[in-house]
């Protein structure tokens, strides 16, 4: 099975204007959430996932922290720009 997360609520969690960085809280479709880290300078360009451990990871099933989310890093700057909730 193949994975591919879709994300269905952004959140802004956190900006810092001074250095450009910004973080998101994203809910997937399969209710997995993640902080998304974003650098803007000018473009935005994703710099790092963390999932959050409200379930176990949709991928290996860990209950706790992983870095599965990271290999779908480019899919998470592309929805986000797509959605562009800024
Ligand atoms: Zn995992």
């Amino acid at each position: 099975m193949t994975f591919k997360p879709v994300i269905k609520e952004i959140v802004a969690s956190d900006r810092n204007e001074e250095n450009g960085l910004h973080q998101f809280v994203v809910t997937l479709t399969n209710q997995a959430k993640c902080r998304l880290f974003f650098s803007k300078n000018p473009d935005w360009k994703i710099i790092g996932v963390n999932r959050l451990l409200n379930m176990p990871c949709p991928i290996c099933r860990k209950d706790y922290y992983c870095n599965c989310m990271s290999n779908y890093a480019s899919d998470f700057e592309q929805q986000i720009i797509e959605q562009n909730p800024l």
